[in-house]
């Protein structure tokens, strides 16, 4: 088979920190492949809870521009030059948690119109052409508002991208398969007592988990395992990874385990050939005009 020559993927995420835990791995291994990998994060998180004692004292904007800071960290550890804030630096603010007054906050992305955002997104769309888009189901993975924006909003400027002369050959959804991560976290119950956190998160707690059939990618991210731990320990606002770098916690300080093989499930477009799940997210793209609408 030939490799398309031009490889571009384009993901779109929620906050600083979500593209590191979730696809980390895979822009790490795409970036070192030559690939261009650009990430659109919606907003800088500047509502999230802080870990560490000595950062807390930033919240607002400040600490929206300490995030950029650890996003442009996370970036350089990962190998991406590509990464922009939709519509600017604070363009959209954090909506924070659901149901909080904070998502009544007219600045913030949920308010923001889905048409008007998604038309933000589609210049970067027309002018990066990616051949792949990640995104988040249409929950967000989890629930949190600004998730289900970012997957609003992605979803949304592909459409109109489409009209506008590109169309994306493949968009994903973020998973995690449900036998993968049951399997992660009984592990985790008998390391637990070697973690620096007290409790450990339910598979519930993780974004994106479906029946293993839903999963259609699998990308092995063994050999950049190094490289997405570094990324989530730059965000260190966020994230706590755990000695060892098999675990994490967020602000809520409950273990997870730190998936090093990323998943996804195929939600437009045709996957490529083969048995099994694909294990490239360009798999079955073969000629630069694939995305011409
Ligand atoms: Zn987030």
């Amino acid at each position: 088979m030939t490799e398309l020559p031009d490889r571009r993927l384009l993901l779109v995420h929620a906050h600083p920190d979500d593209e590191s835990i979730n696809n980390g791995a895979t822009m790490a291994r795409y970036a070192a492949e030559g690939a261009r990998v650009t990430v659109v994060t919606c907003t800088l998180g500047e509502r999230g809870e802080v870990i560490p004692a000595e950062l807390r004292h930033l919240a607002g904007a400040a600490l929206g521009a300490h995030r950029l800071g650890e996003l442009t960290a996370a970036m350089a550890e990962l190998g991406v030059t590509d990464f922009r804030l939709l519509g600017g630096a604070g363009r959209y603010g954090d909506s924070g948690m659901m149901g909080l007054p904070d998502n009544d906050d007219p600045a913030c992305f949920w308010q923001a119109d889905v048409d008007e955002a998604a038309a933000v997104l589609v210049p970067v769309i027309l002018e990066v052409r990616p051949q792949v888009v990640v995104a988040y189901d249409d929950n967000g993975g989890y629930g949190h508002p600004d998730h289900i924006q970012a997957h609003r909003v992605a979803l949304r400027a592909v459409e109109l991208a489409a009209e506008a002369g590109w169309t994306v050959p493949k968009v994903y959804f973020n998973r995690v398969p449900r036998s993968v991560a049951e399997a992660a976290f009984a592990r985790l119950q008998s390391e637990l007592p070697g973690l620096p956190f007290a409790k450990s998160a339910a598979v519930d707690d993780v974004p994106g988990v479906v029946p293993d059939e839903r999963i259609t990618t699998e990308i092995d991210g063994t050999a950049y395992a190094t490289a997405k731990a570094a990324a989530m320990r730059a965000h260190a606002t966020q994230i706590e990874v755990a000695p060892g770098e098999r675990h994490f916690a967020l602000s809520n300080e409950l273990a997870q385990p730190l998936f090093t093989t990323e998943y996804y499930e195929l939600v437009r477009g045709d996957a490529g050939d083969g048995d099994g799940p694909e294990t490239d997210l360009f798999a079955g793209l073969r000629t630069e005009t694939d995305g011409v609408a």
